[in-house]
């Protein structure tokens, strides 16, 4: 058995923003069977410490101003180490932004306690249990590499990259504080621009890169998609790979899901579409349902889908709405729902039950991402019977085969694949569904094909297993 500790500012079902929490509380389950002992370390929200059951204290210690306390225990079937620390933790609002949706202000040091208690458990273990690798997710433990090797620890670490727009930046002055040492503060170490880049620091340090889709981790050496670290990510060579996202196909089962009526062929998504209709204020319009569950922000696309909707709109097509973000998007939906009363449905909040109601219902799941690592709602709507309608660009691009004449003839069309990113595009790829829908045995044809389509984490948990195991062996071979 490897042990591995993940270290990660999200985890389902107990503290989510988008799909690293699923990624993150689906591969301990995932990985078991691939020979992989995985406990996860979190920081101690409210939500995750009122979670926690038969808790232990394993170590206090004072650093990033004030107490911290790493506690050991279960909650939702994983293994958890907690990162107790009320200064950095107790509050209300989100993991990283306040009720008002401004960044905490402190967000560098909240992370950075996370990231150096993940790099102590790594040098000393944690109540007698010594993880052989390091794994962390994002920038949110992209220093911890870096206070590994300052600690003189060589064990190994992986860097899983979810998002590139999000780099962790902070003020040089914040050195100190943070408890980072000058020795890598330089172009080829964590500096970015004269500013603290954690996520840079993860790059550079980490022993491996993952890239949560093939696709992405190419895109990711490009300046297009590099957001600045693309030469980094070049200079790491084959150290970098993408490892494609599975979902768990337990929690998200359409024939075993309590928040819809159950379903194990296309044909039994009936009763859920016409509940999602009459939930949304819908009328029947004979054209197709599409739904989008997303975070709102420019990444995602939807002002480009916003003014292809006129055009879908025409042709029969109905739209539901849920998400949350970006307050000028928000405005901007909730005025299209207006202008289009019955044809458009927009729900501004995060509701997990709704979002099963929506895949469960819709006809298709619109991912007009303008860039997207993975992408797991395309995933949630392969499986449930909603075909996806996505933008060829990282995770989309590897999960979806576009229905053309081969592909259809073939049997395995998935799904929609629009490119350029583009409203022309968007539209032609909209007019598709609308024309596919038309034909009632071609599109339950293609339902059928997503349905069958594997989804899961069987491709991808052995390449994880095996990525630890060599991590693991050269180590062990390096200290013999
Ligand atoms: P990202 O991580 O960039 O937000 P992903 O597609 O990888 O995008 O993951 C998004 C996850 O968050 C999915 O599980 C999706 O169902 C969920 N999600 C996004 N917005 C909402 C919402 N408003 N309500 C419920 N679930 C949501």
């Amino acid at each position: 058995m490897i042990r591995v500790l993940s270290v990660a500012s999200e985890c389902v079902p107990l503290v989510k923003t988008g799909g690293l929490a699923d990624v993150v509380g689906a591969l301990p389950a995932a990985l078991k069977g691939a020979g992989v002992e995985m406990r996860v370390l979190l920081p101690g929200y409210p939500a995750v410490l009122a979670a926690l059951e038969g808790s232990e204290v394993l170590e206090e210690v004072d650093a990033f101003g004030g107490r911290l306390r790493l506690l050991a225990g279960r909650a939702a079937g994983l293994d958890l180490l907690v990162l107790e620390a009320p200064h950095l933790y107790d509050r209300p609002g989100g993991p990283y932004l306040d009720p008002q949706g401004r960044d905490w202000a402190d967000n560098d040091a909240r992370f950075a306690a996370l990231s150096w208690t993940g790099a102590r458990i790594g040098a000393q273990g944690a109540g007698g249990w010594m993880p052989d690798v390091l794994h962390g997710h994002d920038w949110q433990a992209g220093l911890m590499p870096v206070y590994l090797k300052d600690a003189g620890h060589d064990r190994p670490t992986v860097l899983t990259v979810h998002n590139i727009a999000f780099h962790g930046l902070t003020a040089a002055a914040r050195m100190g504080a943070l408890r980072l040492p000058a020795w890598a503060f330089h172009p080829d170490g964590f500096e970015f621009y004269g500013q603290i880049s954690a996520l840079k620091a993860g790059l550079v340090h980490a022993w491996r890169i993952t890239a949560v889709s093939p696709t992405f981790a190419r895109e990711l050496a490009t300046p297009e998609h590099g957001a600045g670290l693309d030469g980094v990510i070049r200079s790491r060579g084959g150290d970098v790979r993408g490892i494609l996202n599975g979902i768990d196909t337990a929690s998200w089962d359409p024939m075993n899901d309590p928040a819809i009526s159950g379903f194990k062929s296309p044909n039994g998504k009936a009763a859920n579409r016409s509940a999602l209709m009459a939930e949304c204020g819908l009328v029947e319009a004979g054209g197709p349902l599409a739904v989008v569950v997303s975070r709102l922000s420019d990444q995602k696309g939807l002002d480009l889908l916003l003014a292809a909707l006129p055009a879908f709109l025409a042709q029969g097509g109905q739209l539901a709405l849920l998400g949350s973000g970006d307050r000028r998007l928000e405005h901007a939906w909730l005025a299209a729902a207006e202008a289009h009363p019955g044809q458009v449905s927009v729900k501004i909040g995060y509701d997990e039950a709704l979002s099963h109601r929506f895949y469960a219902g819709a006809d298709a799941v619109l991912v007009p991402s303008r860039f997207e690592p993975c992408g797991l709602t395309q995933m949630y709507g392969l499986r449930y019977g909603a075909i996806p309608v996505v933008a060829r660009t990282g995770g989309l691009a590897d999960t979806v085969i576009h229905a053309n004449a081969a592909a259809l003839t073939a049997g395995c069309a998935t799904g929609l694949v629009h490119d350029p990113q583009s409203v022309p595009a968007l539209e032609e790829a909209l007019r598709q569904l609308c024309a596919l829908h038309a034909q009632p045995a071609a599109f339950r044809q293609l339902q059928k094909n997503a349905m069958k389509h594997k989804v899961g984490w069987e491709a991808s948990a052995p390449l994880y297993a095996a990525l630890y195991a060599r991590l693991a062996d050269s180590h062990a071979t390096e200290k013999a």
